[in-house]
C-alpha cells in the first residue's frame, strides 16, 4: 500500500531549466535530516526552455519526485492550485524553482506545525522612499480592515498549509494573486495563520498602492468584508435588502436560500413532534453537504439554514460551517440547544453567523414540560452563555443570537415573560403561531396522485391551536411591547386574525418560498418546503442541484402551485416569508392580515 507523505513539495517552475536540479537537490538535502516521508511535485507552467527535460529526468531516477506539466501555460494561480490538487501529504509546501529562495527555511516554517494551519514566508521588504514606506502603511491599514490581519508579504512564493485548507478551500485565481486569496479565505475559514520572516535573495519592492486596491476590490467582488466591520448596520440593512432579494427571487425564479437538514435525530422528545419516534434513517455524510455548496453558490444562494430534526447532533458540523463561511455565504442553524456548549467553540471558529435557539418558554416549567424532558432549559442557556463567554476570550464575532418561540396553547400564558426574558439577556424574539391542521389535509393534499403533506403537523392526540380568549389575551398583554413592535416576524402574529389563529390558517396567496429557497433533506432529496416533504423533485444522488432546480418535475410542481395551491398551504409554516408587499404594509401599520 502506498505510504502516504507528511510533507508534500510542490515546486513552481516557469522556464527554470537552470535552477531546477540545483533547488530540487538543495531540498532533498534539507528534508533527508527531517526524518519523515516526503514527496515533491514538479508543476512546470508551460515551460519554453529545457525545464521540461529536467523536470522529467528527476522524476524519472527518484520514485517520490513526480512531474507535472500545465501545456497552455495556464498563469501561476493556477500552477498552484494544480500542484495542491496533486499533493497527498498531510501538510503542502510551496515554493518557486528560481532559486530566489532558501530552502533551509523549510525548517523554519515547519517549527509553527504545531500551532498554526498556515505559514506564509515574508521576505524582507525593501523600502526605499518615503513613499514606500506611506503605501506600506497604507497598505497595512488598507489589509489590516480588509482581512483583519497585516500582511507584510501575500506574495512571498514560500508557503506551508494544511491539507484540510487545500481540500476545503475553493481557490479560483489563476495569477499571481493566488497567495491574497488564499490567506484571506483561510482567515475567514478561522485557520490559524502566521508570517514568518525567510532569507530573499534580493528584498522586494513592495507593491504598488494601485495593485494593492486592484487586489482587494477584486477579492471583495467575490468574498464578503469580516464581519466585524460595520456588523449592526450591515443587519439593519439586511432585513429590508432580504426581504427585497426574496421578491426579486419570485420573478427571477434563482433562488437565495438553502435549508439543508442535516440531521434526521433529534435529542428531545418534544410532545407536538414525532421526529423521536420515528427509526433513524440514513444521512449523507459531511463530504457530501460540502459538495453541494458549490453547486448552491453557482445557483445564486447566499444564504444557508443548517436544520434537522437537530443540527448540533452531527459531530462534523463544524467542518459543513467552515465549508459555508469559507464561500463566503450566511451561516444559521437552528438548534434546541442541548448540545450548544459542546459544539460553542467549534461554532465559532468555523464562522456561524446566526444561532436561531428554540425555546418554548422563559423557564424550565414551560419548556422542559413541552420539550419532555427535564433540565433542558437550563442546559440550552448554559449553552448560550458558554458561546458568548468563548466569542470574548477568544476575541470573534458573536453570531447574531435569536430565541424563537412557538406560540401554543400550552404556553400561550408565559408569553410576556418570554419577552421580558429575551430583553434582559439581549436577544431578539421571534414569536411564530403554531402550525398544526386536520388529517382531512393530509388527504387531501395529493400531488400525482401521492400525498405529499408532511404528517409532522398533522393535529393526533396533541391539539395545539389556541382558543378566542387566549389569542384576544395575548394580543391584549403583547400588542403595545416594544421588542414585538420592532419585530416584523412576530408582528405578523399581531395581524392573523382570531379566525386565521383558532384554527391554524394562514393568509398565503403566491407562494414564494418554492422560489427563493431550496430544501434538501438528510437523504439528500430536494423537496419543497417543510409542510410538502413527502414530496421530492429529485435525489441528488442522481442530478445536480442546478438540474433539478431547472428541472421539468420542479417547474411543473411551481407552475401547479401556482394556479391551485394544495390544502396544506392554507397552514403554512412558512407564512412570514411568503408575504406580499401589500400584507407587509398591512403588518407595519398594524391592520388584519387577509
Ligand atoms: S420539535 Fe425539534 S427539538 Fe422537538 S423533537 Fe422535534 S425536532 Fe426535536
Ligand atoms: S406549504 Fe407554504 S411553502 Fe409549502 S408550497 Fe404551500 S405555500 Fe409554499
Amino acid at each position: 500500500m502506498k505510504e502516504i507523505p507528511y510533507l508534500s513539495i510542490v515546486i513552481l517552475i516557469k522556464n527554470n531549466a537552470q535552477t531546477l536540479a540545483s533547488v530540487v537537490s538543495d531540498i532533498r538535502r534539507e528534508l533527508g535530516r527531517f526524518g519523515r516521508p516526503y514527496d515533491i511535485i514538479l508543476v512546470d507552467d508551460g515551460s519554453i526552455d529545457d525545464s521540461e527535460i529536467v523536470g522529467r529526468r528527476l522524476a524519472s531516477r527518484a520514485s517520490h519526485i513526480k512531474y507535472h506539466r500545465i501545456d497552455s501555460g495556464g498563469g501561476y494561480g493556477k500552477a498552484v492550485r494544480t500542484g495542491m490538487a496533486l499533493a497527498d501529504g498531510s501538510w503542502v509546501l510551496c515554493t518557486a524553482a528560481d532559486g530566489s529562495l532558501d530552502p533551509r527555511d523549510i525548517k523554519e516554517l515547519l517549527k509553527y506545525t504545531q500551532s498554526y494551519d498556515l505559514v506564509s514566508g515574508c521576505r524582507t521588504v525593501r523600502q526605499v522612499t518615503g513613499y514606500d514606506k506611506f503605501q506600506r502603511w497604507f497598505r497595512h491599514v488598507l489589509l489590516g480592515r480588509r482581512f483583519g490581519f497585516v500582511l507584510q508579504d501575500a506574495r512571498c512564493a514560500m508557503m506551508l498549509l494544511k491539507r484540510e485548507i487545500v481540500q476545503e478551500i475553493p481557490l479560483g485565481c489563476d495569477g499571481a494573486n493566488i497567495g491574497y486569496e488564499l490567506l484571506y479565505r483561510s482567515i475567514r475559514a478561522g485557520f490559524r495563520v502566521i508570517e514568518t520572516p525567510i532569507w530573499a535573495r534580493e528584498p522586494i519592492v513592495p507593491e504598488s498602492l494601485i495593485q494593492c486596491i486592484r487586489v482587494i476590490w477584486a477579492l471583495g467582488k467575490t468574498s464578503p468584508p469580516i464581519r466585524k466591520i460595520q456588523f449592526k448596520r450591515r443587519k439593519r440593512m439586511g432585513r429590508i435588502r432580504r426581504y427585497l432579494r426574496r421578491q426579486w427571487c419570485l420573478v427571477s425564479d434563482r433562488p437565495w436560500e438553502a435549508s439543508l437538514d442535516i440531521s434526521s435525530r433529534c435529542d428531545m422528545q418534544c410532545i407536538s413532534c414525532g421526529v423521536w419516534t420515528e427509526p433513524i434513517r440514513n444521512e449523507r455524510d459531511a463530504s457530501f453537504w460540502v459538495g453541494i455548496l458549490d453547486d448552491l453558490y453557482r445557483l445564486g444562494v447566499r444564504r444557508i439554514l443548517l436544520i434537522g430534526a437537530e443540527p448540533l447532533m452531527r459531530e462534523d458540523i463544524g467542518r459543513i460551517l467552515r465549508a459555508i463561511s469559507i464561500r463566503g455565504m450566511a451561516a444559521s442553524i437552528f438548534t434546541n440547544g442541548f448540545r450548544l456548549s459542546l459544539r460553542a467553540v467549534e461554532l465559532l471558529e468555523a464562522g456561524l453567523d446566526r444561532l436561531v435557539l428554540s425555546l418554548d418558554g422563559p423557564e424550565s416549567g414551560v419548556h422542559d414540560g413541552l420539550r419532555g424532558g427535564g433540565g433542558v432549559f437550563e442546559v440550552a442557556l448554559e449553552g448560550m452563555r458558554k458561546l458568548r463567554n468563548e466569542a470574548m476570550i477568544r476575541n470573534v464575532p458573536l453570531p447574531e443570537i435569536v430565541f424563537h418561540t412557538t406560540v401554543s396553547v400550552a404556553n400561550v400564558h408565559a408569553i410576556p415573560e418570554m419577552i421580558q426574558f429575551a430583553k434582559e439577556e439581549k436577544v431578539a424574539l421571534t414569536l411564530q403561531a403554531v402550525c398544526q391542521f386536520p388529517k382531512a389535509v393530509v388527504e387531501q393534499s395529493r400531488y400525482e396522485g401521492e400525498m405529499i403533506a408532511s404528517r409532522q403537523y398533522m393535529i393526533t392526540d396533541v391539539d395545539l391551536l389556541m382558543s378566542k380568549e387566549q389569542i384576544a389575551g395575548l394580543k391584549r398583554k403583547i400588542g403595545r411591547n416594544s421588542l414585538i413592535r420592532h419585530n416584523l416576524s412576530s408582528r405578523v402574529l399581531l395581524s392573523l386574525t382570531e379566525d386565521h389563529l383558532i384554527v391554524g390558517k394562514v393568509p398565503v396567496i403566491p407562494c414564494g418560498h418554492v422560489h427563493h429557497t431550496v430544501s434538501v433533506n438528510p437523504q439528500g432529496d430536494v423537496y419543497p418546503c417543510g409542510m410538502l416533504s413527502n414530496y421530492h423533485y429529485w435525489s441528488l444522488s442522481k442530478r445536480s442541484i442546478g438540474d433539478v432546480w431547472n428541472g421539468d418535475r420542479r417547474k411543473h410542481f411551481v407552475r401547479h402551485l401556482k394556479r391551485d395551491s394544495f390544502p396544506a398551504c392554507d397552514y403554512c409554516c412558512h407564512y412570514l416569508n411568503n408575504l406580499t408587499p401589500g400584507q407587509v404594509l398591512r403588518v407595519i401599520i398594524g391592520l388584519p392580515l387577509k
